[in-house]
């Protein structure tokens, strides 16, 4: 891997705690960017499974990696993309970081420094950011000739007003980074770009982002930018998710802890893995199994799901003053035409107008002509606004 310059292939790596996403885009010379591998290495049993696809989805590898060491399997990896790239020259590497905190609020080149910025970070994010950081720094060891870039997901919202990101809490707490940051954020921007092409008129206006995935936030967007959403300190708040709680009342963890006896690590595995529709439902944390399920936990499950979801569309649009569109998108919002409907038809107070054949057909706009809310299906991709940042930062 060589990594000066400025065109040739970019390569994106989300790092997660189980899973490494990865895509390479072709840089053409006018700039314009081309997924042609998308991959994953996923924890599977006892090593790790690497799955890599071609740029229309066809299957390339499927392949079990005995490595259980990470710092083996990156090495493989990379070793497997260096294969890949059969000599294209790679002009930079992307990386998702969950957590910037309050001082990281655009995309930046990795520096020793700013390396050891973001290890202070960790703590905000704990189950998240040590595991984005752990390639970046195993690239920055091996491979020191790479260019590589950072994007936070929280960096999207930096224009959400003050009153937005303040906790009711004493104002030192603030200073000490206790407040609303806001998640999702590469998925945000995405989706706002997409629909400023799509539609420029809604895009300039009052819009509701609803990115409803395995982790699910909604953003309330005016004139393309983050002005509130539902997630907060971290990526707990909120809706309910696969997984994960939502918003939850501080008054109940301090119940569970003083008369139900759980710890602070027993509280965090609740909270982040016990909950949402696996714990409602007590059946699966995937919404295709649930829609499927006769069990009437699984239906109570969803009904709570959709609720929240309604719920906070209201507040996003009084925040919003208004609603000229909506957008569903990642897995749940771009694949389960039920759960639109069920959202959509609860909002037709704010002038949502559902076309239901457009909708089961997964049409990009599900709304009617006559509705007062533009509504639309646009399938994210925060690789993609990865690349674009690797591409569009100078080089410093
Ligand atoms: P994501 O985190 O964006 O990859 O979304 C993952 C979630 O999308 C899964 O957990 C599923 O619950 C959901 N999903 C994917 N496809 C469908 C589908 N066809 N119908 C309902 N839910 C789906």
């Amino acid at each position: 891997m060589s990594g000066q310059g400025e065109s040739g292939a970019i390569l994106t790596l989300n790092a997660g705690s189980s899973s490494i996403k990865l895509a390479i885009f072709d840089v053409a010379a006018d700039g314009a960017l081309k997924a042609w591998r998308r991959g994953e290495l996923r924890e599977d049993g006892a090593g790790q499974r690497f799955r890599l696809k071609d740029a229309q989805g066809g299957l390339l590898a499927d392949e079990i990696w005995a490595e259980t060491r990470f710092e083996a399997s990156l090495d493989h990896l990379l070793a497997r993309i260096d294969t890949e790239l059969a000599g294209r020259h790679l002009a930079g590497i992307g990386h998702r970081v969950v957590h910037g905190g309050a001082g990281h609020r655009m995309p930046e080149e990795v520096t020793p420094e700013l390396l050891e910025l973001l290890g202070d970070l960790a703590e905000l994010a704990p189950l998240h950011v040590p595991h984005n950081l752990a390639p970046i720094r195993e690239i920055a060891r091996t491979r020191p000739g790479i260019r590589q870039v950072v994007c936070f997901d929280t960096a999207f919202h930096r224009t959400m007003p003050a009153v937005a990101t303040r906790f009711a809490l004493p104002r030192e707490f603030e200073r000490r980074g206790i407040r609303r940051y806001g998640f999702h954020g590469l998925s945000y921007e995405y989706v706002s770009r997409r629909l400023a092409m799509l539609s420029p008129r809604v895009h300039g206006g009052r819009v509701i982002a609803a990115h409803l995935g395995n982790g699910a936030s909604m953003c309330a967007l005016k004139g393309g930018e983050s002005l509130d959403t539902t997630m907060g300190f971290t990526a707990l708040d909120g809706l309910v998710m696969g997984t994960r709680c939502g918003a939850l009342d501080p008054g109940a963890l301090l119940h569970l802890m003083r008369w139900e006896g759980l710890s602070i690590d027993d509280t965090e595995r609740l909270l982040y893995t016990r909950a949402g529709l696996l714990g409602l439902s007590g059946i699966s944390n995937d919404m295709r199994v649930l829609l499927e399920s006769t069990e009437p936990a699984a239906a109570e499950a969803v009904d709570v799901f959709v609720h929240r979801i309604v719920r906070e569309a209201g507040a996003l649009a009084s925040v919003l003053g208004g609603l000229d569109g909506f957008v569903f998108t990642a897995g749940i919002g771009e694949n389960a035409p039920e759960i639109r409907e069920r959202v959509c038809e609860r909002l037709g107070w704010l002038g949502v107008r559902l076309d239901r054949a457009a909708n089961a057909d997964g049409a990009p706009v599900i709304s009617t002509p006559d509705s007062g809310v533009e509504v639309r299906v646009i399938a994210t991709d925060e690789e993609a606004m990865i690349a674009e940042h690797v591409r569009d930062l100078p080089i410093a």
